[in-house]
């Protein structure tokens, strides 16, 4: 017996569940999905953070808002306020919850939990085939968000390998109203490498170690550090470990479209972190996934078609790559490239450029904030590298 779908999404994380909770809210022209999840409940597994750059239903969901943020290094520091667009907190039990709440009103949609995708699906009569244990699911159209291939060295420009606790202390210790997007580690110049803390009250915080490096790490690679940040930002004084979180991005990819263009037809798309979603300068992914939701989304209901992430702007992936390769070829540099980019610039530009908001004023504002000689330097093997990725691109 076949199950026969309109569309199938193999993945219920983020981007998963995001495009079927934009389709859910169409009630009866919602097509009839079916969700394939390998999970079998959802727990609070990551904190999204994020800039409030527009006003959606996100904002509703948001638990905590940071007017300040703060970037340290041991030449300097800035706080920066971003009161207009602050920084925003939306841990991931809430957004699942809301997003299976959202799903579960639609009848045309149902989460199948407990369901790993192994074997690759076949396309024949017009529709893609998944089988997963003794069941067979059908539909014309897939959506897959499943990460397709372990962080390896090679895999992307630079990893953003993180893991963090979250904390309560016995002592008041956090300044409730800023939070710290960098406080820079500088004991190895070789790895970039810096703490986060994202401040929930003065005795409760989110605190972790970053490491942006072309090879991944592991949370064992880096406990020691996190246990080190802890005690400085506790004072010493003792603590709860009440969760903890970890990931790795990649920063700068070959987007899954690329990697498998044979297997991938109109109606099979890749989405997601490694998929294009995740910003090569940043890794962040959250905010471009609700977008890509809500765009393929309107190409399902209007044209019966789901469609991958867009491709950035040329001026935005240019400067994002060229960061990148300076980033990696100077590491050392890292505190005081983000130290004056923050100082440097205003940051209702900086907000809109990490938002993928940003207006030409605003790249040329970036570009005139920053160390000249590092980007200079990498200009010429950035542009032979491109120009050969595009050639072999076309010849692909
Ligand atoms: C700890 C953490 C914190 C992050 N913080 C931020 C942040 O602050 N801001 C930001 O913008 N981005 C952040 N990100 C990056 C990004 O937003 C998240 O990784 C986001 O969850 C990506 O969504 P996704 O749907 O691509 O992947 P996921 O959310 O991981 O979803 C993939 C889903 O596929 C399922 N799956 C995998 N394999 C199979 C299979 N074989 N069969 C069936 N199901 C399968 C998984 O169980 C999972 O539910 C963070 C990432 C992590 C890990």
């Amino acid at each position: 017996m076949q199950d026969k779908y309109d569309l199938i999404i193999l993945g219920g994380g983020c981007a998963g569940l995001s495009l079927a909770m934009k389709l859910s809210v169409h009630g009866k022209s919602c097509p009839k999905v079916l969700i394939l999840e390998r999970r079998e409940n959802y727990v609070n597994d990551r904190t999204w953070c994020f800039w409030e750059t527009q006003s959606t239903y996100l904002k509703e969901l948001t638990q905590k808002r940071w007017p300040d943020i703060e970037i340290k290094t041991a030449q300097g520091s800035t706080i920066v306020n971003v009161k207009q667009t602050p920084y925003q907190m939306l841990p991931a039990e809430v957004f699942y919850q809301a997003a299976l709440e959202a799903i579960g009103k639609n009848n045309n949609i149902t989460v199948q939990y407990h369901a790993v995708v192994q074997t690759l699906p076949v396309y024949s009569k017009e529709l893609w085939q998944v089988v997963v244990g003794s069941e067979q699911y059908s539909a014309p159209s897939i959506v897959d968000t499943r990460t397709q291939k372990a962080p390896q060295t090679g895999g992307a420009v630079l990893w953003q390998s993180f893991y963090g606790h979250e904390i309560a202390c016995d002592r008041e210790v956090f300044a409730v109203q800023t939070a710290t997007l960098m406080d820079f580690d500088q004991t190895d110049p070789s790895l970039i490498c810096f703490c986060y803390v994202l401040p929930m009250s003065a005795t409760k915080a989110l605190i972790e170690i970053t490491v942006f490096a072309p090879t991944p790490m592991s949370a064992d690679d880096l406990g020691a550090k996190l246990n080190m940040a802890i005690d400085r930002y506790t004072q010493h004084h003792p603590y709860k470990i009440i969760r903890s979180e970890q990931g790795i991005l990649p920063m700068g990819n070959h987007t899954q479209r690329s990697i498998d263009t044979c297997k991938a037809s109109q109606n099979y798309i890749y989405a997601g972190l490694f998929a294009g979603a995740a910003r090569p300068s940043t890794g962040f992914a959250f905010q471009r996934i609700q977008r890509w939701a809500e765009q393929c989304a309107t190409s399902i209901l209007e044209k019966k078609l789901p469609i991958a992430h867009q491709a950035d702007s040329a001026v935005q992936s240019a400067l994002d790559y060229l960061f990148l390769q300076v980033l990696r070829a100077q590491p050392k540099l890292a505190p005081e490239i983000f130290l004056r980019l923050f100082s440097n610039c205003d940051s209702k530009r900086i907000v809109r450029f990490l938002s993928d908001q940003a207006k030409l004023s605003d790249y040329l504002a970036i570009i005139f904030s920053l160390p000249a000689w590092p980007f200079l330097k990498q200009l010429p093997p950035y542009l032979i590298k491109n120009v050969c990725r595009n050639v072999a691109q076309k010849k692909y």
